[in-house]
Protein backbone atom coordinates (compact mmCIF):
# COMPACT_ATOMS: atom_id res chain seq x y z
CA UNK A 1 0.00 0.00 0.00
CA UNK A 2 1.27 3.53 -0.66
CA UNK A 3 -0.29 6.50 0.52
CA UNK A 4 2.52 9.16 -1.09
CA UNK A 5 3.48 12.73 -1.46
CA UNK A 6 7.18 13.41 -2.65
CA UNK A 7 8.70 16.72 -3.77
CA UNK A 8 11.91 17.14 -5.02
CA UNK A 9 13.96 20.14 -5.59
CA UNK A 10 12.86 23.86 -3.16
CA UNK A 11 12.29 27.06 -3.33
CA UNK A 12 11.39 28.12 -7.63
CA UNK A 13 12.84 24.69 -8.35
CA UNK A 14 10.40 22.41 -6.54
CA UNK A 15 9.04 19.74 -8.40
CA UNK A 16 5.84 17.53 -7.06
CA UNK A 17 6.31 14.38 -8.51
CA UNK A 18 3.75 12.61 -6.73
CA UNK A 19 0.80 15.08 -4.98
CA UNK A 20 -1.11 12.50 -2.95
CA UNK A 21 -1.09 9.17 -4.61
CA UNK A 22 -2.73 6.33 -2.59
CA UNK A 23 -2.90 3.39 -4.38
CA UNK A 24 -2.69 -0.77 -2.82
CA UNK A 25 -1.09 -3.51 -5.33
CA UNK A 26 -3.09 -6.79 -3.66
CA UNK A 27 -1.02 -10.16 -3.61
CA UNK A 28 -1.50 -12.08 -6.74
CA UNK A 29 -2.52 -9.59 -9.15
CA UNK A 30 -0.25 -7.59 -12.24
CA UNK A 31 -0.72 -3.72 -12.17
CA UNK A 32 0.43 -1.54 -14.74
CA UNK A 33 1.36 1.98 -13.89
CA UNK A 34 0.46 4.14 -16.75
CA UNK A 35 0.94 8.01 -17.70
CA UNK A 36 2.85 10.28 -19.68
CA UNK A 37 6.35 11.23 -19.62
CA UNK A 38 7.16 12.95 -16.21
CA UNK A 39 3.52 11.68 -14.63
CA UNK A 40 5.33 10.46 -12.07
CA UNK A 41 5.44 6.51 -12.90
CA UNK A 42 9.23 6.13 -11.83
CA UNK A 43 8.53 8.17 -8.52
CA UNK A 44 5.67 5.79 -7.48
CA UNK A 45 7.64 2.79 -8.33
CA UNK A 46 10.74 3.71 -6.54
CA UNK A 47 8.60 4.67 -3.66
CA UNK A 48 6.44 1.94 -3.27
CA UNK A 49 10.34 -0.50 -3.97
CA UNK A 50 11.31 1.99 -0.79
CA UNK A 51 14.18 2.95 -3.05
CA UNK A 52 13.21 6.45 -2.26
CA UNK A 53 11.35 8.31 0.39
CA UNK A 54 8.45 9.81 1.03
CA UNK A 55 8.13 12.93 2.25
CA UNK A 56 4.40 12.22 3.48
CA UNK A 57 2.31 9.82 3.70
CA UNK A 58 3.17 6.19 4.32
CA UNK A 59 4.67 2.68 2.12
CA UNK A 60 3.73 -0.41 3.75
CA UNK A 61 5.78 -3.22 1.65
CA UNK A 62 4.67 -6.54 2.82
CA UNK A 63 3.14 -5.74 6.14
CA UNK A 64 6.25 -3.25 6.58
CA UNK A 65 6.98 0.41 6.31
CA UNK A 66 10.19 1.04 5.18
CA UNK A 67 10.07 4.85 7.01
CA UNK A 68 10.96 2.34 10.00
CA UNK A 69 13.43 0.62 9.44
CA UNK A 70 17.65 1.26 9.34
CA UNK A 71 19.49 1.10 5.96
CA UNK A 72 20.67 -2.50 6.51
CA UNK A 73 16.87 -3.69 7.28
CA UNK A 74 16.40 -1.86 4.31
CA UNK A 75 18.36 -3.59 1.74
CA UNK A 76 17.48 -7.01 3.57
CA UNK A 77 13.91 -6.10 2.78
CA UNK A 78 14.58 -5.65 -0.78
CA UNK A 79 16.94 -8.50 -0.69
CA UNK A 80 14.04 -10.90 0.27
CA UNK A 81 10.77 -9.34 0.02
CA UNK A 82 11.43 -7.58 -3.68
CA UNK A 83 12.46 -8.37 -7.29
CA UNK A 84 13.44 -6.15 -10.11
CA UNK A 85 13.27 -6.06 -13.26
CA UNK A 86 14.53 -3.18 -15.43
CA UNK A 87 14.34 -1.82 -19.13
CA UNK A 88 18.01 -2.13 -19.64
CA UNK A 89 17.98 -6.12 -17.90
CA UNK A 90 21.46 -5.17 -15.57
CA UNK A 91 22.60 -8.45 -15.58
CA UNK A 92 26.46 -9.05 -15.20
CA UNK A 93 28.26 -9.28 -18.08
CA UNK A 94 30.98 -12.11 -16.87
CA UNK A 95 28.07 -14.24 -15.27
CA UNK A 96 26.57 -17.14 -16.91
CA UNK A 97 22.53 -17.12 -17.24
CA UNK A 98 22.67 -19.74 -14.39
CA UNK A 99 25.26 -17.57 -12.17
CA UNK A 100 22.95 -14.33 -12.69
CA UNK A 101 19.79 -15.96 -11.69
CA UNK A 102 21.87 -17.74 -8.64
CA UNK A 103 23.26 -14.50 -7.56
CA UNK A 104 20.05 -13.09 -5.42
CA UNK A 105 20.60 -16.22 -3.73
CA UNK A 106 24.27 -15.85 -2.70
CA UNK A 107 24.29 -12.30 -2.23
CA UNK A 108 21.60 -13.89 0.80
CA UNK A 109 23.75 -15.48 2.07
CA UNK A 110 22.25 -19.09 0.51
CA UNK A 111 23.68 -21.96 -1.49
CA UNK A 112 21.44 -22.40 -4.93
CA UNK A 113 19.68 -25.79 -4.90
CA UNK A 114 21.08 -26.82 -8.48
CA UNK A 115 17.16 -28.34 -9.16
CA UNK A 116 15.27 -25.13 -7.94
CA UNK A 117 17.54 -23.11 -10.32
CA UNK A 118 16.83 -25.57 -13.03
CA UNK A 119 12.95 -25.22 -12.66
CA UNK A 120 13.65 -21.55 -12.48
CA UNK A 121 15.70 -21.88 -15.54
CA UNK A 122 12.58 -23.98 -17.34
CA UNK A 123 9.79 -21.74 -15.97
CA UNK A 124 11.83 -18.96 -18.23
CA UNK A 125 12.06 -21.20 -21.18
CA UNK A 126 16.23 -21.05 -20.81
CA UNK A 127 17.31 -24.07 -19.58
CA UNK A 128 19.43 -24.52 -22.74
CA UNK A 129 20.76 -21.44 -22.69
CA UNK A 130 22.11 -21.65 -18.54
CA UNK A 131 25.86 -21.79 -19.72
CA UNK A 132 25.94 -18.45 -21.45
CA UNK A 133 27.18 -15.23 -21.04
CA UNK A 134 24.35 -12.60 -21.71
CA UNK A 135 26.17 -10.97 -24.46
CA UNK A 136 25.84 -14.56 -26.28
CA UNK A 137 22.10 -14.19 -25.92
CA UNK A 138 18.94 -11.99 -27.48
CA UNK A 139 17.36 -9.40 -25.68
CA UNK A 140 14.29 -11.23 -25.19
CA UNK A 141 16.68 -14.27 -23.59
CA UNK A 142 18.56 -11.46 -20.91
CA UNK A 143 15.27 -10.12 -19.95
CA UNK A 144 14.16 -13.27 -19.26
CA UNK A 145 17.15 -14.39 -17.34
CA UNK A 146 16.54 -10.64 -15.42
CA UNK A 147 12.72 -11.88 -14.69
CA UNK A 148 14.72 -15.35 -13.32
CA UNK A 149 16.68 -13.50 -11.42
CA UNK A 150 13.96 -11.47 -9.96
CA UNK A 151 11.85 -14.24 -9.27
CA UNK A 152 14.57 -16.72 -7.77
CA UNK A 153 14.29 -15.39 -4.26
CA UNK A 154 10.20 -16.16 -4.31
CA UNK A 155 9.64 -12.19 -3.63
CA UNK A 156 6.60 -10.90 -2.87
CA UNK A 157 6.07 -8.52 -5.37
CA UNK A 158 8.48 -7.31 -8.38
CA UNK A 159 8.28 -4.31 -9.74
CA UNK A 160 9.27 -4.02 -13.53
CA UNK A 161 10.01 -0.19 -14.73
CA UNK A 162 9.42 -0.41 -18.35
CA UNK A 163 10.83 -3.99 -18.81
CA UNK A 164 9.65 -4.34 -22.32
CA UNK A 165 11.37 -1.25 -23.57
CA UNK A 166 14.11 -1.95 -25.13
CA UNK A 167 12.82 -5.27 -27.22
CA UNK A 168 11.01 -5.41 -30.31
CA UNK A 169 7.38 -6.17 -30.28
CA UNK A 170 7.18 -9.89 -30.41
CA UNK A 171 9.78 -10.61 -28.09
CA UNK A 172 7.80 -7.61 -25.80
CA UNK A 173 5.01 -9.76 -26.11
CA UNK A 174 6.74 -13.07 -25.01
CA UNK A 175 8.12 -11.43 -22.60
CA UNK A 176 4.65 -10.13 -20.83
CA UNK A 177 3.35 -13.15 -21.51
CA UNK A 178 5.78 -14.79 -19.49
CA UNK A 179 5.18 -11.85 -16.41
CA UNK A 180 1.47 -12.77 -16.53
CA UNK A 181 2.32 -16.39 -16.56
CA UNK A 182 3.85 -15.99 -13.65
CA UNK A 183 0.68 -13.98 -11.77
CA UNK A 184 -1.48 -16.93 -12.94
CA UNK A 185 0.20 -20.13 -11.98
CA UNK A 186 2.82 -18.62 -9.02
CA UNK A 187 0.20 -16.06 -7.68
CA UNK A 188 3.58 -13.93 -8.04
CA UNK A 189 2.15 -10.08 -7.64
CA UNK A 190 3.74 -7.59 -10.28
CA UNK A 191 3.41 -4.28 -10.51
CA UNK A 192 5.20 -2.67 -13.84
CA UNK A 193 5.68 0.78 -15.01
CA UNK A 194 5.65 1.29 -19.06
CA UNK A 195 4.26 3.94 -21.02
CA UNK A 196 3.24 1.23 -23.77
CA UNK A 197 -0.63 0.26 -24.20
CA UNK A 198 0.37 -3.13 -25.72
CA UNK A 199 2.07 -3.62 -22.39
CA UNK A 200 -0.54 -2.74 -20.10
CA UNK A 201 -3.19 -5.03 -21.58
CA UNK A 202 -1.28 -8.07 -19.93
CA UNK A 203 -2.12 -6.46 -16.45
CA UNK A 204 -5.24 -7.20 -14.82
CA UNK A 205 -5.42 -3.70 -13.20
CA UNK A 206 -4.19 -0.24 -15.34
CA UNK A 207 -3.73 3.07 -12.94
CA UNK A 208 -3.57 6.12 -14.62
CA UNK A 209 -1.06 9.24 -13.46
CA UNK A 210 -1.03 12.68 -14.56
CA UNK A 211 0.82 15.52 -12.37
CA UNK A 212 1.44 13.32 -10.03
CA UNK A 213 -2.07 12.36 -9.07
CA UNK A 214 -4.33 8.77 -10.15
CA UNK A 215 -6.57 9.83 -12.57
CA UNK A 216 -8.28 6.65 -13.48
CA UNK A 217 -8.09 2.79 -13.16
CA UNK A 218 -8.83 -0.02 -15.68
CA UNK A 219 -9.74 -3.29 -14.51
CA UNK A 220 -9.13 -5.78 -17.35
CA UNK A 221 -7.82 -2.96 -19.65
CA UNK A 222 -7.39 -3.66 -23.47
CA UNK A 223 -5.17 -1.65 -25.80
CA UNK A 224 -7.47 -0.13 -26.92
CA UNK A 225 -9.25 0.74 -23.72
CA UNK A 226 -5.22 1.89 -22.53
CA UNK A 227 -4.72 3.73 -26.00
CA UNK A 228 -8.13 6.01 -25.28
CA UNK A 229 -7.30 7.07 -22.00
CA UNK A 230 -3.89 7.78 -22.81
CA UNK A 231 -4.84 10.10 -25.58
CA UNK A 232 -7.21 11.99 -23.77
CA UNK A 233 -4.63 12.35 -20.54
CA UNK A 234 -1.80 13.50 -23.35
CA UNK A 235 -4.20 16.22 -24.93
CA UNK A 236 -5.45 17.02 -21.22
CA UNK A 237 -4.30 20.98 -20.22
CA UNK A 238 -2.53 21.03 -17.56
P1 LIG B 1 7.71 9.41 -15.17
O1 LIG B 1 8.35 8.15 -14.69
O2 LIG B 1 6.21 9.31 -15.26
O3 LIG B 1 8.30 9.93 -16.45
P2 LIG B 1 9.04 10.65 -12.90
O4 LIG B 1 8.53 9.95 -11.70
O5 LIG B 1 10.38 10.26 -13.43
O6 LIG B 1 7.94 10.56 -14.08
O7 LIG B 1 9.08 12.21 -12.62
C1 LIG B 1 8.00 12.97 -12.06
C2 LIG B 1 8.46 14.41 -11.87
O8 LIG B 1 9.43 14.49 -10.83
C3 LIG B 1 9.11 15.00 -13.12
O9 LIG B 1 8.73 16.38 -13.18
C4 LIG B 1 10.57 14.86 -12.85
O10 LIG B 1 11.30 15.84 -13.54
C5 LIG B 1 10.66 15.01 -11.34
N1 LIG B 1 11.76 14.22 -10.73
C6 LIG B 1 11.85 12.88 -10.69
N2 LIG B 1 12.97 12.49 -10.05
C7 LIG B 1 13.60 13.63 -9.67
C8 LIG B 1 14.81 13.92 -8.97
N3 LIG B 1 15.60 12.94 -8.51
N4 LIG B 1 15.14 15.22 -8.78
C9 LIG B 1 14.35 16.21 -9.25
N5 LIG B 1 13.20 16.02 -9.90
C10 LIG B 1 12.82 14.75 -10.12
Amino acid sequence: MVDARRTYGAGDNRVTALDGVTVSFRAGTFTAIMGPSGSGKSTLLQCAAGLDRVDAGHVVLTGIDPARKSQTELTLLRREKIGFVFQQFNLLPSLTARQNIELPLRLAGRTPDPAYVDGVLADVGLRERAGHLPGGLSGGQQQRVAIARALVTRPEVVFADEPTGALDSKTSRDVLDLLRRMVAERGQTIVMVTHDPLAAAHAGHAVFLADGRIVDELAEPTAESVAARMARLEVAPC
